[in-house]
């Protein structure tokens, strides 16, 4: 073939008028094949964009034998004319003058046939599912709300600030953790009392994989000010839900001199930011899964853009539900920690709007989190989203170093004197946040099972590739 420079398909597509009556170099793979006996068309897609490239095949100059191997799946290189396009859907094709089969992907033996297979059949085929349709969408989505992050914080002066995944604290209190060992697991070093022997295993102690990365991020914020973290969290949490996952990814940004009121607003910027950024760089591909799942999906996210989040206390979230006179499946009383029932009624149902929710009490939340001054509940602030819940934790953390000791003293916490030097040395008033990346893809995308948004989902039973 001749040597012309192959272009994406995006690429393609974006300077098609200027490139129609020339001869252009594409790759990728078979989407379908369809025609009759004297025309074959070709839907080519190969990742860069949700579209497809419609390749004619004149049967006058091709062979069906020749076509035979061309079937859904397999991978293909094409030069031929770029030509304005007669037929509905494209306004380009490729009028095909020399094509060669990279790889054949046999009818009989290629899992993803069929257009419109279930999510519970593509992730069932999780190594495959990426070159579906839905799930080059949601990848491609997946990437842009990354790259906006980054972007976002990197604009505002952060800095990334990357925290260990393998830990020895296990003070969080988020969850059950993952734990690390290279001890031999059928033939654990005792100590004389019985207890296995961690000073044999690799670090000298117990290490588990992280829950969260804010503890280490605060010795981050107390020193350079603005950082935030984006990596990988692991939780042994049994939970079985459609918003948890065993490993996801979480953005922790920590910041010296904000006080409660900033972190709501640097949460809520934060939070529009990326779904304006998401409305503009993925239009097609959330157009594509608004058809094709969720008919309310742009809407919804305009929605959320151009509103105000309400501002709340738990106190009054609590007073509303209580008052509601819904049948909850969980009771709701002062106290509670609430479900995601609870958190998407308000959102959903009595505001019709995202929620935060503050000052809850301190025995449902973390123990670094400020204590008010009624005693009883804590800076905490919650971002509650439609159809998701709780997509953000965070809260304004204690700075005073009586009040910080005491709680962990009252909660028997051990091992955290490098914690507590931050409130030893130069405290500052600080805060941050939590968002699981997973549960912004998920609203982003309109998709309802966040096994759906992950490349590779690790949940319960599942652990594989
Ligand atoms: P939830 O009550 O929904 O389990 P959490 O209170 O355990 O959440 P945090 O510990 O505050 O959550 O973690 C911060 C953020 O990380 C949450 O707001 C959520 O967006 C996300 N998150 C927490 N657990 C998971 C999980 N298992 N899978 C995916 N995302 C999670
Ligand atoms: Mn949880």
């Amino acid at each position: 073939m001749e040597k012309i420079k192959r272009l994406t398909i995006k690429e393609l597509l974006r300077s098609a008028e200027s490139m129609v009556n020339t001869r252009v170099d594409v790759k990728g793979w078979v989407r379908s094949r369809r025609g009759n006996k004297y025309v074959q068309f070709v839907a080519l897609n190969d990742g860069s964009t949700i579209k497809n490239l419609q390749i004619v095949f004149d049967l006058a100059k091709f062979s069906e034998d020749d076509l035979k191997a061309v079937t859904t799946g397999s991978s293909i290189h094409v030069q031929g004319m770029l030509v304005a396009s007669q037929g509905k859907g494209q306004t380009v094709e490729v009028q095909a003058e020399e094509f060669e089969l990279y790889g054949t992907a046999p009818v009989e033996s290629y899992p993803l046939q069929k257009k419109g297979h279930t999510l519970e059949f593509l992730r069932e085929k999780a190594h495959l599912r990426p070159r579906t349709n839905t799930f080059g969408a949601v990848l491609r989505i997946r990437h842009a709300l990354a790259y906006a992050i980054h972007k976002f914080f990197n604009d505002k002066g952060f800095y990334y600030f990357h925290t260990p995944l393998i830990t020895a604290s296990d003070c969080e209190g988020a969850g059950a953790q993952f734990q690390v060992t290279t001890l031999p697991l059928n033939e654990l070093p005792r100590t004389e009392d019985g207890k296995i022997d961690y000073s044999q295993d690799f670090f000298g102690k117990m290490a588990n994989l992280t829950v969260s990365g804010q503890l280490e991020g605060e010795l981050g914020a107390t020193a350079l000010g603005l950082i935030y973290t984006f990596g990988p969290t692991f939780r042994a949490e049994n939970s079985n839900t459609p918003r948890h996952l065993s490993e996801f990814w979480m953005i922790e940004p920590e910041m010296a001199f904000y006080e409660i009121e900033d972190n709501m607003d640097l949460a809520e910027e934060f939070i529009k930011y990326c779904i304006g950024y998401a409305l503009e760089n993925c239009r097609d591909d959330i157009e594509f899964l608004a058809e094709h799942f969720d008919k309310e999906l742009i809407d919804r996210l305009n929605f959320v853009l151009h509103n105000d989040f309400v501002r709340l206390p738990y106190s009054e979230g609590v007073k509303i539900l209580e008052e509601s006179g819904k049948k909850f499946e969980f009771p709701v009383y002062w106290g509670v920690d609430l479900a995601s029932e609870h958190e998407r009624f308000l959102v959903e149902e009595h505001f019709k709007r995202p929620v935060i929710l503050t000052d809850y009490p301190k025995e449902i939340k973390a123990f670094y989190m400020k204590m008010n001054d009624d005693g009883k509940t804590v800076r905490a602030m919650d971002v509650l989203f439609p159809k998701i819940g709780e997509i953000i934790g965070g809260s304004q953390r204690e700075e005073n170093l009586e009040k910080l000791e005491g709680r962990i003293n009252e909660l028997g916490l051990a091992g955290m004197d490098w914690y507590v030097d931050t409130r030893r040395f130069g405290t500052v008033p600080h805060s941050g946040f939590g968002l699981g990346f997973e549960r912004l893809v998920l609203f982003v995308t309109g998709m309802q099972n966040i096994r759906d948004v992950i490349p590779f989902p690790r949940y319960p039973n599942a652990c594989e590739y």
